[in-house]
C-alpha cells in the first residue's frame, strides 16, 4: 500500500499481533471515511494470506500474493453491497460463513472481508453474530466500517476494534502539501477542513480541477436555496464527475451543519450564510441523501435524476422555512 504516515503505527501493531499469534479472529477497522481504512484492510489481509516469512509487508511474489492480486485467491471471500442493492443481504453473509468453514486450499488460513460492515441488514448482522461467537479455526474475518455507530453493539463487542482517527492537522497538512504542492496552501487547508481532517478525502476534493467543481456546486446550492430553478443551476460537469459532485454536495452540507451547530465553519468562505438558517437536523437529512447518492454513483447506478431531485428537495427546504 502507499505510505500513509498516520497508518504506520496501526500497521506495526497489527503485524506484531499477527506474528505473535495475538491477532483476534475478527478485527474491526473503523473510523470516518478518507483515512485509508480499506487499504489498511487490504494490507492486513495480504499479510495474513502471504506464504512468505513474516515481514512488515506482504512479499507480493508468493502464490498467495499472486492469486490475491489477480482477484482469484480461493481462500479469500469478499462481501460488499451487491449491485442494484442498497444494503448487504443475509445471503451474502451466509455465503461468507460457508466459505470460512472450508479447508484452506493455498495456505492454512481462510479469510473474509466485509465492507462497509454497517450496510449489513438486520438478518445479515444476526447471521454474522453466530460466526463471531464460534469462529472457525484458522479463519479470519476483517470488518471495515465508516460508521461503526450503525453496527449492532453485539457485533462491535465481539470484534477487536481498531479505530483509525484523523492525524493531527500539521501532519495531515504536511502530507497534503507533499502530494498537492501546486495547490495554494489556503486551498489545501480548506479541503482538509471540508473533509473533517481526513487527508484522503481532502485529496479527492483537490484532485484535478476538484476545487473548481466544488465552487460550482456551492454556487448551485446557494442559487437553488434562494429560489432559482434547478435546471439553471446544474452543469454538464456534474454528469461527467458524478461521484465527486455528490461528495461536494455532502461536504458543503456538512459544513452548513457545523455552522448551524455553532461549530467551526472555516470550511465555508468567510461570512457565507444560507438564505434561511435551517436547523441542523433538517440539514442532516440532506446530508444523508447526498451520501446515499454518492454510494449509488460509485456503483454507476442511475443517479442523474437523483442529482436534480436532491437539489429540488434542498430548494424546497428553504421555501418552506426552518
Ligand atoms: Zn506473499
Amino acid at each position: 500500500m502507499r505510505n500513509y504516515p498516520w497508518l504506520q503505527a496501526h500497521q506495526q501493531r497489527l503485524a506484531l499481533a499477527l506474528d505473535s499469534g495475538r491477532l483476534g479472529h475478527a478485527p474491526l477497522l473503523s473510523g470516518p471515511p478518507g483515512l485509508g481504512k480499506r487499504e489498511l484492510a487490504e494490507w492486513l489481509l495480504a499479510r495474513i494470506l502471504c506464504l512468505a516469512e513474516p515481514g512488515q509487508a506482504p512479499c507480493g511474489q508468493c502464490r498467495a500474493c499472486e492469486l490475491r492480486s489477480s482477484g482469484t485467491h480461493p481462500d479469500l471471500f469478499r462481501v460488499g453491497i451487491p449491485e442494484e442493492k442498497s444494503e448487504i443481504p443475509v445471503d451474502s453473509v451466509r455465503d461468507l460463513i460457508a466459505s470460512l468453514q472450508l479447508t484452506p486450499s493455498i495456505g492454512h488460513r481462510r479469510l473474509g472481508l466485509i465492507e462497509p460492515a454497517e450496510s449489513m441488514n438486520r438478518n445479515a448482522a444476526n447471521a454474522l453474530l453466530k460466526t463471531l461467537e464460534e469462529p472457525a479455526a484458522n479463519a479470519w474475518l476483517i470488518l471495515v466500517s465508516h460508521r461503526p455507530e450503525r453496527l449492532p453493539a453485539t457485533i462491535r463487542s465481539r470484534c477487536q476494534q481498531l479505530t483509525v482517527r484523523p492525524p493531527e492537522p500539521p501532519e495531515a497538512d504536511a502530507w497534503l502539501a507533499s502530494q498537492y504542492s501546486k495547490h495554494p496552501p489556503a486551498e489545501r487547508s480548506r479541503a482538509l477542513s471540508l473533509a473533517a481532517g481526513a487527508p484522503l478525502a481532502a485529496a479527492e476534493l483537490l484532485d484535478g480541477d476538484g476545487m473548481h467543481l466544488g465552487r460550482q456546486v456551492l454556487d448551485a446550492m446557494l442559487a437553488v436555496a434562494s429560489g432559482a430553478p434547478v435546471s439553471s443551476a446544474t452543469s454538464a460537469q456534474w454528469q461527467s464527475d458524478p461521484v465527486r459532485t455528490w461528495t461536494w454536495l455532502a461536504c458543503w452540507t456538512a459544513a452548513f451543519m457545523r455552522q448551524a451547530h455553532g461549530l467551526d465553519s472555516d470550511a465555508l468562505p468567510a461570512g457565507l450564510q444560507l438564505p434561511v438558517a435551517l436547523p441542523g437536523s433538517r440539514l442532516a437529512g440532506h446530508w444523508e441523501q447526498a451520501l446515499q447518492g454518492r454510494r449509488l454513483a460509485e456503483r454507476a447506478l442511475r443517479h442523474d435524476l437523483l442529482l436534480g431531485k436532491w437539489l429540488l428537495e434542498w430548494g424546497q427546504s428553504f421555501q418552506s422555512g426552518p
